[in-house]
């Protein structure tokens, strides 16, 4: 029996897409260094595969959100590479993090007491990056801060320094001002921490024409999704194809599904397919949006259920309506920029929700031509 048929969807993941988008990247911010951001299961797509993949594309440096992750990836990883935890850790969690030799992002006075004093516990210097804030207001130390750290260093005494970072609040819209202020607040703060590589560049700041520091660490772009607002230079990597349950014939002033939020005002076919907001089909999507069959628009008809969506087909040629026929989700009609823009969110929340359930199909590792060629 084929696999896909136990499921009610079947998420297809370009792998070859995802080292392609990796590797244009690299050439981008060449001769900065290029790490990946496989924080929540590499945004939904599998953590551990993605990482085997793109350290066959060179790849060293791994950022994740948790040590929870972190501890999923280090065997993976190997000595030869280094796991970032993004959010610093949590009190209590610092010897499991020096146990698994991940390196936590410090970004408060309060982390880098905990870790240095841990590291003078343990008669070692340990392994930390230090996230300052240029400008968002969200992690690291503010300018003033980093000047009070300064003033005593001996509260890194016990701290190897093996990066400086810096986020960006703007990335994705290439005119904003604050790209440049937070550009020019990092470079003057890092100045401070000589020979200590430096990381400002997310998906975004990669795509800004100007330097990028010594590593930059994309995440959405690598997994295929637009690195700043309505432009997409990536190759697409995720495809969604549900099934079609069962289709049926609605009169002229029928309603449909939950709250028969959908009134038929001709008489219509609706089509019923397995995938819903359990799934991370947003319910946002509720009478917006749509899907394709055979590259024909059907609309999404009422509410998005847990399991299932109705979707008008009025207009779809019958023979492509059998059930157990594929409707496109994502794909070459509609890709998840797409998707993220009818539901009013980003297509990091689209990609971080897609379910459990769906029936992952693999594809395509390998093959794609060197930098330059
Ligand atoms: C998530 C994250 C990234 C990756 O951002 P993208 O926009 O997905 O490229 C980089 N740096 C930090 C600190 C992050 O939290």
């Amino acid at each position: 029996m084929k696999m896909d048929i136990m499921a009610g969807a079947r998420l297809g993941i370009d792998l070859a897409a995802i080292a392609d988008n990796y590797r244009v990247i690299k050439c981008l911010v060449a001769p900065a260094i290029t790490g990946a951001v496989v924080k929540a299961d590499a945004y939904g797509l599998g953590a551990a595969r993605v990482v085997k993949l793109l350290q066959a594309e060179g790849c060293q440096h791994f950022f994740v959100a948790h040590l929870s992750e972190a501890m999923g990836l280090v065997d993976l990883v190997g000595p030869s590479g280094a796991i970032f935890i993004l959010n610093g850790l949590q009190p209590g969690a610092e010897t499991a993090c020096v146990a698994i030799g991940a390196v936590p992002v410090l970004n408060s006075m309060y982390q880098i007491e905990q870790w240095n004093n841990l590291g003078i516990a343990r008669g070692e210097r340990l392994k930390a990056a230090l996230q300052v804030d240029s400008g968002m207001a969200r992690l690291g130390l503010p300018p003033a801060e980093v000047a009070q750290l300064l003033a005593h260093a001996h509260r890194l005494s016990h701290v190897e320094l093996c990066l400086v970072m810096s986020h960006l609040a703007c990335s994705d819209d290439p005119g904003a001002i604050s790209n440049e202020q937070q550009f020019s607040v990092f470079k003057a703060i890092s100045a401070h921490f000589p020979n200590i590589p430096r990381s400002l560049d997310n998906s975004g700041g990669c795509f800004l024409d100007r330097g990028h520091f010594d590593l930059v660490r994309p995440g959405i772009a690598i997994y295929g999704a637009a690195p700043r607002t309505g432009q997409n230079p990536m190759k697409p990597v995720v495809s969604l194809d549900a099934r079609i349950i069962q289709v049926r014939a609605v009169p002229e002033g029928g309603s449909v599904g939950y709250g028969l939020a959908h009134l038929c005002t001709r008489a219509s076919k609706i089509a019923t397919i397995g995938v819903g907001y359990a799934d991370g089909w947003p319910r946002y999507l509720s009478g917006k949006g749509a899907v394709y069959i055979a590259g024909v628009r059907a609309p999404i008809a009422g509410r998005v259920s847990m399991d299932s969506i109705t979707v008008d087909v009025t207009d779809v040629p019958d023979r492509h309506l059998h059930p157990g026929a594929l409707v496109e989700l994502l794909g070459s009609n509609q890709t998840i920029d797409d998707v993220a823009h009818d539901a009013g969110t980003i297509a990091y929340e689209i990609l971080t929700q897609l379910g459990a359930r769906y029936h992952r199909d693999y594809r395509g590792i390998g093959a794609t031509e060197p930098c330059g060629a």
